[in-house]
């Protein structure tokens, strides 16, 4: 019987960081590790830590029963450029969870999500499509998070907080809680800078930086 094969999509800092939690995810249920591949439009070497690079055509021409596809790239506008080219070729999207991810209770989560070792979501919140949480951050309770959205690491996302689709939230950032029925909202494709201390909105497509956040002042 033909095997299923996986793509990590993306073979540079992100797609290598998330090359081993898939593996370790997968080599539970018996898949090995060379049944798993970076795909890369730009592939250059042959090889990254052990796995093949591919373009996608290639990818798709591989031997296999499914194609399973995770996509390792932070800008979220790529991201959904490229789960709509997946789907629309037949792979599956892949959710990929380190095995130290705490889950708590009623946690609802979109296709093709990244949650990186040390990740914590805790109690009712829900996620939409292709979201990554980098490494030590979380989100917590009564939090609703749009498609596409990103967190660099260790995000600490307070609870009763709605993010819109394509936000970006950098490393480190802060996001004060809201309140049931008037949550803290951070507008469509917003994006947060590094260290940053969300205390009120953030209004769709603004960048805002520093503790408290506000706009960036440009030039
Ligand atoms: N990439 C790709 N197809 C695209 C856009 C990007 O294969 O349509 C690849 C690109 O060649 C690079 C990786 O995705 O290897 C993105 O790397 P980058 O360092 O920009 O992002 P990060 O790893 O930090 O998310």
């Amino acid at each position: 019987m033909k095997k299923d094969i996986y793509g990590v999509y993306g073979a540079s800092g992100f797609g290598r960081e998330v090359m081993p939690v898939v593996r370790a995810q997968l080599e539970s249920s018996g898949v090995s590790a060379d049944r798993v591949v970076f795909i890369d439009d730009n592939p250059g070497e042959g090889f990254v830590n052990g796995h093949q690079i591919v373009c996608f055509h290639d990818f798709m021409e591989i031997d296999a029963r499914n194609r399973y596809v995770s996509i390792a790239i932070a800008s979220g506008e790529i991201r959904e450029e490229l789960a709509r080219k997946c789907i629309d070729s037949g792979a599956i999207p892949l959710n990929v969870i380190a095995q130290n991810v705490i889950s708590m209770d009623d946690v609802e989560i979109g296709e093709g999500a990244i949650l990186s070792p040390f990740v914590t979501i805790t109690s009712n919140v829900k996620i939409g499509k292709n979201f990554h949480a980098n490494i030590y951050s979380y989100v917590a309770h009564d939090c609703v998070i749009g498609d596409f959205v990103t967190f660099a690491p260790a995000v600490r996302c307070n609870g009763n907080v709605v993010i819109e689709d394509h936000a970006y939230i950098g490393t480190g950032a802060i996001i004060k809680q809201g309140r049931p029925g008037k949550p803290l909202v951070i507008g469509r494709g917003a994006v947060i800078g590094m260290g940053a201390v969300v205390t009120k909105d953030v209004p769709p497509g603004l960048t805002v930086v520093g503790n408290p956040a506000r706009p960036l002042q440009r030039g």
